[in-house]
């Protein structure tokens, strides 16, 4: 394994991202150095100087692979011998069917294991500019509370608009439970648009007594409020609906929710008082947003209260919305599918700064990363994971399959993002078929079919890619 005449890739950051990276280059037989601030200079959220500190939540999400995105991604890191999936598991605490962890033993366990392995030399220090030149191979894994100086460093070479400080995210809602009897597509004003047909968006109507209904149900919403060093990082056009809300009852009708330049296709002669516009948000189609609709609700009240909008009845969401301190760059214009940035090839993204959000997600992204260095060093080739696996589904959206919109400032359409079965391309047509002996099978148990099988394809590829990587 070990091949000590390469030189060493150097990896910025620690946590999740950067110790998965580092174990994955090493593993591969390459060396690493691996650089941690925390010990020298700490951030706002994190407790320790432990290498892969959980900052919050001790749960790693559902661990069902047969049926759940995210077990699904947990089953494909342990395909390829992750080194926080190995961890994770070692210390696992009950939580029904999720994957929850004791956060001192997974975080002593990464620590140690990075700290012991022969390839691996940890420095603490923080890094406050951009790679030097001879650092040929670079990761940055410094993940949603980078240091300022390096943060500054990287908007430098991106450009100010590349890099973001804080998300705003509008929730995210899988196309196939939205309610097209109620809903049409259309473009205000039928504008066709660079790339438009004219029908880009779909619009969810609604009549003055249920926009009122709407308007009381996000006043008296459950909000999460900031964190004291997050700071209240409200900006032109971005303020969540809810504070548009409480700011005037005809706020949203004025803005994000105004109907003008759309008549509904099902009822042409009355016009809806209100209008939620939702926009394409991947390749695929699988996913629409909901255009305007950042939101600091808690997460059971979005639901509940989006569900009130006519034709979201029985919305799925793919992710719902936040707005939170968040460093990350603009991935789908910056990176190659490899995570190199396109303008300096040789140094890497990875974890939360690419535009992933969630510990596994960020894990996840730093194995790829590590892998993909690790095979440019070597030199052989790199084999990117195709996009019906979940690495590879999760990847191709931040480095091409989200929609890049031209019509937003700053291109704030790029927005945080979990893993979930919208990345993943449709199934082969005719790939859902009612069991024998079932009487009834309905859009649920179709929905729950096509989510067993996009599962067993994503793990099935996954072993195909790593037999052939
Ligand atoms: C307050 C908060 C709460 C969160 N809660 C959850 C949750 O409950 N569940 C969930 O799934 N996700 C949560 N997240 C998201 C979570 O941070 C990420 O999912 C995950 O930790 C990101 O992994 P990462 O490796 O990209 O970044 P991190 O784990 O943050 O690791 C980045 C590392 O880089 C180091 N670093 C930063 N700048 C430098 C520098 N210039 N030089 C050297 N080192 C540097 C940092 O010290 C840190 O160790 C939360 C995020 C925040 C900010």
């Amino acid at each position: 394994m070990t091949n000590s005449t390469l030189s060493p890739i150097h990896i910025i950051g620690g946590g999740l991202a950067g110790s998965e990276a580092a174990w994955q280059a090493a593993e591969a037989g390459v060396p690493v150095i691996l650089h941690e601030m925390r010990g020298v200079r700490g951030t706002d959220a994190h407790k320790t100087d432990g290498l892969a500190e959980l900052v919050c939540s001790n749960s790693f999400r559902s661990d069902d692979a047969t049926s759940n995105a995210v077990g699904v991604i947990h089953a494909e890191m342990r395909l390829a011998g992750s080194l926080i999936m190995a961890c994770a598991d070692k210390h696992q605490v009950p939580a029904g069917g999720a994957l929850a962890v004791d956060r001192d033993g997974f975080s002593e366990a990464v620590t140690a294991a990075i700290q012991q392995h022969p390839l691996i030399t940890v420095t603490r220090e923080e890094v406050t500019g951009l790679p030097p030149e001879e650092w040929d191979l670079a990761i940055i894994a410094t993940g949603p509370l980078t240091s300022p100086a390096l943060a500054e460093a990287i908007r430098e070479k991106t450009g100010k608009d590349a890099l973001a400080f804080f998300d705003a995210i509008a929730p995210i809602v899988h196309t196939d439970s939205i309610n097209m009897d109620i809903c049409w597509f259309q473009s205000r004003y039928d504008k066709v648009g660079p790339g438009g047909t004219g029908k880009d968006y779909i619009n969810c109507p609604l009549d003055e007594t249920q926009y009122n209904a709407f308007i009381d149900a996000l006043i008296e919403g459950d909000a999460v409020g900031f964190k004291e060093w997050e700071g209240t990082p409200y900006f032109d056009g971005c303020l969540p609906i809810e504070v548009m809300a409480e700011r005037g009852r005809e706020t949203l009708r004025h803005g994000p929710m105004k109907p003008m330049g759309l008549t509904n296709a099902h009822n042409p002669n009355v016009k809806p008082y209100a209008v939620v516009q939702l926009r394409q948000d991947n390749a695929l189609g699988t996913l629409y947003n909901m255009v305007g609709f950042q939101t600091k609700l808690k997460y059971g009240a979005q639901a509940e209260i989006f569900r009130m909008i006519p034709g979201l009845e029985n919305a799925e969401f793919a992710r719902l919305g936040g707005l939170h301190r968040n460093t990350y760059i603009h991935s789908p214009t910056l990176l190659d599918q490899s995570l190199q940035l396109k303008v300096r090839p040789g140094l890497r993204f990875a974890g939360q700064i690419t535009g992933c959000e969630g510990y596994v997600e960020s894990a996840s992204i730093g194995l790829l990363a590590g892998r993909f260095a690790a095979a440019q060093r070597k030199g052989e080739t790199i084999s990117i994971p195709p996009a019906t696996t979940a690495l590879g589904s999760l990847l191709n959206h931040i480095t091409g399959g989200h929609i890049v919109s031209d019509e937003e400032p700053g291109k704030r359409s790029f927005q945080p993002m979990n893993i979930n079965f919208g990345l993943f391309p449709e199934l082969e047509p005719g790939s859902i078929v009612k069991p024998e002996g079932i009487k009834r099978f309905r859009g649920k148990d179709k929905t729950i079919m096509k989510r067993q099988l996009i599962a067993a394809r994503a793990l099935e590829h996954c072993k195909t890619w790593l037999g052939a990587a």
